[in-house]
């Protein structure tokens, strides 16, 4: 998705991917193929750009600084900013030392640890895996410490928080450059299914200008304290008092930010190639009244090109976004944004052309 932006801006693109079957790596005009965390792959692909940027955390920091210091090219978010995204624990620390809003939390070196900090959380709470959580994989509710059995092998340290009771969840993004103008973006409702991003709506419904300035701000401030270059998606909990609390950070285009490909006057996917370039940031302003994104995660329908041709005829201001990827159970492999007046409406409309993309006629899903 960084990629059609990318032709658009005149910025030549060289990608670092896995395998050529990768999504990315079908369109990428030049890709170096290896691992994200293969030093000699990664150190190929910085002799041949100027600037280095990503679309997932995996790449580690120490390669980044190894690069860094031999001056092969720049690398936006740096390995300083991008360690807030790669380690909950890390993040954590530092939003609390800064001073931004954030659930209790406890970090847990031991069994016991974990048993006396779930008693202080009130016997229930959330556990996490610092490092390579994703989807809610390395997330789980947990009432006593021997439910996290499996989660002490080959690790010494666990993140417990306290089982947040929001009233819905928000996420705030924000586009920094490198000399450190930065641009909001409305901020946006997310809900969750399964710990995997669901629908969104933009901008988030029934939050007041102020309410909304200030989530921005803290957004804004963020990007600022930790030093982010290029996009920043804040992902936070509301409580029913109008409270937030910053839930995590990425450091990239996020799935929450979708909609604005669609929905704003430049979207995630080109705003994060302005920034990390060093280019003049493009205008966040909402091109309607209201925009929604519905992912498309696999169901029962394989051929997703006959899919989206049914849907397509059936409502013309469809939005399609699709992958290439092979489609298995829950998979994300696409998703669908819609701009218009009414957010219910708009995610009436998304629901069913995702039933009949991921289904088909008659599909089993409710
Ligand atoms: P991931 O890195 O896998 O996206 P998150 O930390 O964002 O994991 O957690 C996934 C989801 O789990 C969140 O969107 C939220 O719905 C729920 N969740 C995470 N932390 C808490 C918490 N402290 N309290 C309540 N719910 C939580």
């Amino acid at each position: 998705m960084l990629m059609g932006p990318a032709i658009e801006l005149g910025l030549p693109v060289t990608l670092l991917a896995a395998s050529p079957d990768e999504s990315a790596a079908q369109v990428a005009p030049r890709v170096v193929i290896g691992d994200p965390d293969d030093e000699a792959a990664v150190r190929e692909l910085a002799a041949q750009v100027d600037v280095i940027t990503f679309d997932h955390e995996h790449v580690p920091g120490d390669i980044l600084r190894g690069v860094l210091a031999d001056g092969l090219c720049a690398v936006h978010p740096g390995p300083d900013a991008l360690a807030h995204a790669q380690d909950k624990l890390h993040m954590r620390e530092r939003l609390t030392a800064l001073g931004h809003p954030c659930p209790h939390w406890w970090r847990v070196t031991s069994r016991q640890e974990l048993q006396d900090a779930l008693a202080e959380a009130g016997g229930r709470a959330v556990l996490k895996t610092p490092r390579g959580g994703y989807d809610a994989h390395g997330v789980r509710i947990i009432a006593d410490a021997s439910e996290a059995e499996d989660w002490w092998e080959g690790r010494d340290t666990l993140l417990l928080e306290e089982l947040v009771p929001f009233a819905r969840e928000l996420s705030a993004q924000v586009a920094r450059r490198p000399g450190g103008e930065t641009r909001a973006y409305p901020v946006v409702r997310s809900v969750q299914r399964d710990g995997v991003a669901y629908e969104v709506v933009a901008p988030t419904p029934e939050l007041d200008d102020d309410a909304q300035r200030e989530v921005q701000q803290l957004a804004a401030c963020i990007a600022e304290d930790l030093g982010v270059v290029g996009m920043l998606a804040v992902e936070l909990f509301q409580l029913e008092d109008g409270t937030v609390l910053v839930n995590e950070l990425a450091m990239r285009p996020h799935n929450t930010g979708h909609w604005s490909m669609d929905g704003a006057v430049t979207g995630q996917f080109e705003q994060h190639l302005r920034a990390v370039a060093d280019l003049p940031l493009g205008a966040t302003d909402p091109v309607g009244p209201a925009a929604v994104m519905v992912n498309l995660l696999g169901g029962s329908r394989e051929d997703l090109a006959a899919g989206a041709l049914e849907a397509m005829a059936d409502d013309p201001a469809l939005k399609i976004h699709l992958y290439g990827k092979t489609v298995r159970p829950g998979r994300k492999v696409g998703h669908l944004n819609l701009v218009g007046e009414d957010p219910q409406d708009l995610l009436r409309r998304a629901h069913a052309a995702e039933e009949l993309i991921i289904e088909g006629n008659g599909g089993t899903r409710a």
